[in-house]
């Protein structure tokens, strides 16, 4: 019962995911090979402390080539907290975070008043939304890599850490983002690198932002009365490692103001960051071809007859692996091919090893 369950709701899912598959019935005619891959999951972990304490939302992946955010989102989802509750959804647009694109379907951030049900975002805009009213989180960091250096000009919007207000709502937004900002800042050396506090002014009628009328922050602040902050890393930083490094440092303030403690600690983090994102994997695919299942952990061409059905079911080595083909819409994930394609099993952005299918 339970597998019924889960398969229709999937099927619900790609129906909402999937609104227009072309040839849907033609690998059932014989004339072509019906792929199927598994939805890309919404991942969100919720560790809970021994001490109760607040409770802090951590959101990355908003935008999917912004690796310094979902990768320091998810090195947290393996911590234990002492004291507080940490709910974190490293991975909010999976689908771009594979495509190494900003927003494979649009950008995510501005979805956030208004989306389509149509839209293939909507799922996880919606996940988001829920999490928010159902944790009643005391604030939310929205991790994101930005362009440039704030400190060098202030259209750029990498390295610095964004509020809606200095207040808003008796919440001193300013004040907690200054308190992190120069914390940060003593530990920075190179003058670009530092983390200003960056005012948008969401809500004051003549600002200039008012796109960001459409963010996450804003709905946390405006439909939750949830402090939100944006923790801005720079594109320009030179490698994973440091993006990560900066984003840890920020998150560390946050946490020490908030009072939830984790173990191991930010500073064991930080000096372990490298080796984090360096751990060696080994990559499995489990394929089905015609009910039949095979793993294989390498770059491989399967030649298919035509009326086939051929599936990618499961996925091991990290939470960031799955598979995507550039040869169809990305968002598509049942559908027939009639002649080839090709697939790349990936961990977050990182290419693994490619699946060629030919139909003969
Ligand atoms: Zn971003």
């Amino acid at each position: 019962m339970e597998n019924i369950g889960r398969r229709e709701f999937i099927a619900g899912a790609l129906a909402l995911l999937l609104p227009a598959i072309p040839d849907r019935a033609e690998a059932a005619k014989g004339r072509g090979v019906r792929v199927k891959l598994p939805e890309f999951p919404f991942q969100s972990t919720v560790i809970t402390g021994k001490k109760k304490g607040k409770r802090i939302l951590i959101v990355g992946g908003i935008h999917g080539n912004e690796p310094g955010a979902y990768k320091a989102a998810d090195i947290l989802r393996n911590v234990e907290v002492e004291k507080g509750e940490l709910i974190i959804a490293p991975r909010s647009n999976f689908l771009s975070v594979l495509a190494n694109v900003r927003g494979y379907n649009g950008d995510m951030n501005r979805k956030f008043a208004q989306i389509s049900p149509k839209d293939p975002d909507y799922p996880y805009v919606k996940r988001l939304k829920e999490l928010i009213k159902e944790f009643k989180p005391d604030v939310v960091l929205s991790l994101h890599d930005g362009y440039g250096f704030h400190v060098l000009n202030k259209r750029f919007w990498g390295q610095c850490i964004v509020i809606d207000e200095d207040v808003y709502n008796g919440y001193p937004l300013g004040k907690i983002a200054r308190e992190v900002s120069n914390a940060v800042n003593k530990r920075v050396q190179k003058r670009r690198w530092k983390v200003p506090v960056f005012n948008t002014r969401t809500f004051s009628p003549d600002t200039e932002h008012p796109e960001q009328r459409r963010s996450l922050t804003y709905y946390c602040l405006s439909k939750c009365n949830v402090p939100a902050f944006c923790l801005e890393a720079s594109k320009q930083l030179p490698d994973l490692e440091t993006k990560v490094k900066f984003h840890l440092l920020m998150m560390k303030e946050f946490f020490r103001l908030y009072g939830v403690k984790i173990k191991p600690d930010f500073d064991t983090l930080l000096s372990k960051t490298k080796e984090l994102l360096d751990s060696k994997r080994l990559y499995t695919a489990r394929i089905r071809i015609n009910g039949r299942e095979l793993e294989i952990s390498s770059s491989k061409t399967f030649k298919v007859p035509k009326g086939s059905t051929f599936e990618f079911v499961a996925f091991h080595g990290s939470e960031g692996t799955n598979v995507i083909s550039r040869d169809v819409n990305m968002n598509w994930r049942s559908f027939t091919v009639r002649r080839r394609i090709s697939f790349e099993v990936k961990d977050d952005f990182k290419k693994v090893f490619k699946v060629r299918l030919l139909v003969t």
